[in-house]
């Protein structure tokens, strides 16, 4: 048996939001096709993936909203039809015929969100109505307890600085409707953007509004080319074999993570065999590139994911110590204990504090728990 495939299908060409970190919201120069696929194309294009892969799921989204489809229901169903799993993503800021494309049971059904107040989600859900969302993720979940709890729903936080109370707020939201929360540090797409800062020949600069939205960023493009530095490279990539990923045309695209069609298109997925899909995706050079600062999927060796690790939380902290430094108020509360203590304590036991400070970085509710660690610290001195 060949390896497992998945499927990422644009059915639509486009998304009702705007999002900074996403292609949709940060690179109108792209000139990609928008359309809708019919379902006779959605048809004929499972049909020749069920019968040369071994097919692990259909998933009618990669850079666009399923829900823009005007038959999305239908799409669902077509899928089964072939049956296939099929999974579909969504901001949920605009659910038309939401309670049809329950009644079909996808498989999967993630909504992705990042904030619980609209200050605060706007920020990086450019165009969407939070109320919105929750109104409609309080119907979904009403909904998948009707259809027996048969999808496997998630609602995944998406972590950017300043949103980490909105994350807590969500989450007991969320749960207390009886559905799974996940979050994931953000991060910046498409992967053209990151490349242009190793590459200039790939993709285009960053713009204002880009610099801007890495601000708020756990980790940065120039923070996953440091990251990368702290490995040696492998010229391989699994997204080679383990996705296959069309846009709304029926077009391949060389992977789910690169965005500009015109350039990463590789042909009509009806007229190319197998074989020779995989032999053009293979050729691409921007894999050399993006193989170069380790953005390809592969595998790491126990010590190079210490590594990488130990860089990225080193990262992360630093970013976070950034941000909150920018407020001088908050800069007291957070940081003033732990300078205090480096001068008083020498840097190898304030550190340590720091560190632990780090570590508890994740939600704002534990920094309260190191200022006790702090007093602690203090008093036993
Ligand atoms: S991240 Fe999702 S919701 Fe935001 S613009 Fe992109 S596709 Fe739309
Ligand atoms: S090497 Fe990079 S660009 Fe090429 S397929 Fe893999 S992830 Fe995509």
């Amino acid at each position: 048996m060949t390896d497992k495939v998945q499927f990422y299908i644009d059915i639509v060409g486009s998304c009702n939001l705007r999002c900074p970190s996403c292609p949709k919201g940060n690179s109108s120069h792209v000139e990609n096709s928008s359309g809708v696929m019919s379902l006779d194309l959605l048809d004929q294009i499972l049909l020749k993936a069920k019968s040369e892969y071994n097919v692990e799921s259909i998933n009618l989204y990669n850079w666009t909203e399923p829900f823009v489809h005007p038959k999305l229901p239908e799409a669902i169903r077509l899928v089964h039809n072939h049956g296939l799993a099929c999974g579909i993503s969504s901001n949920l800021s605009f659910a038309p015929r939401l309670k049809e494309v329950m009644d079909e049971k996808p498989e999967g059904f993630k909504v992705s969100l990042s904030g619980f107040n609209q200050a605060v989600y706007e920020r990086s859900h450019s165009g969407g109505d939070i109320e919105k969302v929750k109104e409609n993720i309080e119907l979904l979940a009403r909904l998948w307890k009707e259809n027996g709890q048969f999808t496997y729903v998630e609602v995944n936080f998406h972590r950017y600085l300043g949103n980490l109370d909105d994350e807590l707020e969500m989450q007991r939201f969320v749960q207390g409707l009886g559905l799974n929360f996940t979050s994931v540090f953000a991060s910046f797409c498409p992967l053209e953007k990151t490349l242009h800062l190793y590459d200039s020949s790939i993709g285009s600069p960053l713009t204002a509004a880009d610099e801007k939205l890495l601000e708020i960023l756990y980790l940065t493009p120039y923070d996953y080319i440091e990251i990368a530095k702290c490995v040696g490279k492998k010229y391989e990539c699994a997204r080679y074999t383990n996705q296959v990923v069309l846009n709304h045309l029926g077009q391949a695209q060389l992977c789910c993570v690169v965005y500009d069609e015109t350039k990463y298109g590789v042909g009509n997925f009806l007229e190319l065999s197998k074989a020779q899909l995989l032999d053009r995706r293979r050729k691409q050079d921007v894999c050399k590139s993006c193989c170069e600062i380790n953005t390809n999927e592969r595998s790491y060796t126990d010590e190079e994911m210490q590594a990488i690790l130990k860089t990225t939380k080193r990262l992360k902290k630093d970013r976070f110590r950034q941000y909150y430094s920018k407020n001088q108020g908050l800069k007291e509360l957070i940081f003033s204990d732990a300078e205090e203590m480096e001068q008083s304590l020498g840097a190898s036991t304030a550190g340590q504090v720091i560190a632990l400070e780090a570590s508890l970085a994740a939600k704002d509710e534990q920094i309260r728990e190191l200022r006790k660690l702090v007093e602690q610290a203090k008093n036993k001195k």
